[in-house]
């Protein structure tokens, strides 16, 4: 769904991104770590096409819609009217409640962002991805500045919706166990290249088992 291709960026004459090579296949979640100023963040802002000043080509075919760290919800437009931000269609309202139902907040279309607590207004700038129906997500370390148990169902969250969807996405994440729970590859952004890829070896349909035995019939 995305390929990208030796992206570079630098920042008056600083390299941050010195030629990154990433693909992402169709509903496949990638984390992306590495240490804090590594150009995680410039990396996803170039993939979701926020970046005029990157060099390298980058293919993403279908949507990609982008969830950072911090909510960035519109205050003075209430939670129904943020989800449907530049929806357009004659069934922009169903799609913002449908969106709303799917992560637990339908009851909140009419409030305001700052009447929310920070896993709910988190909770609605998923929703305000998903209702762009994407092919990608691109997650800024969306569950960050959670506190342990929010995060948690955030994570249970992004499972439970991946499941229905299908969605592929880029997940930028600091917490290793995050990684290993939601992302069936990680990759390690250091010195601005890809460093390190390592698997996540387990049976997507069975999280937390080890991988199916291979039958004599289906030899590695
Ligand atoms: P963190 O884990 O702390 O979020 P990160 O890996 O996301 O870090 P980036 O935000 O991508 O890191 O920043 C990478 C480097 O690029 C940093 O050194 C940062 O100071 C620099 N940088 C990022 N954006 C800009 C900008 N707009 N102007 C100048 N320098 C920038
Ligand atoms: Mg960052």
């Amino acid at each position: 769904v995305l390929t990208a291709h030796a992206v570079r960026r630098a920042f008056d004459d600083r390299p941050v991104l010195a030629g990154v090579d990433l693909t992402i296949a169709a509903g496949e979640v990638v984390a992306l770590l590495g240490g804090s100023g590594s150009g995680k963040s410039t990396l996803l802002r170039i993939l979701a096409g926020l970046d005029a000043e990157a060099t390298g080509p980058t293919r993403l075919r279908g949507t990609a819609a982008v969830v950072f760290q911090e909510h960035r919800l519109l205050p003075w437009k209430r939670v129904g009217d943020n989800v449907a931000l530049g929806v357009t269609g004659p069934d922009v309202r169903a799609r913002v409640d449908r969106a709303l139902a799917e992560v637990g907040l339908a009851d909140r279309r009419r409030a305001w962002p700052a009447e929310l607590s920070g896993g709910q207004a988190q909770r609605v700038a998923v929703a305000r991805a998903l209702v762009r129906e994407p092919n990608l997500l691109l997650l800024d370390e969306p569950f960050g500045a959670l506190d342990a148990l929010t995060r948690l169902r955030m994570q249970s969250l992004l499972r439970r919706l991946r499941a229905q969807h299908g969605f592929a996405a880029l997940l930028v994440t600091h917490d290793v166990e995050e990684a290993l729970l939601l992302a069936d590859r990680i990759l390690l952004l250091d010195e601005g290249v890809i460093a390190e890829e390592i698997p996540v070896d387990l049976d997507p349909d069975h999280p937390g088992d080890r991988p199916p035995a291979r039958s004599p019939d289906h030899p590695a």
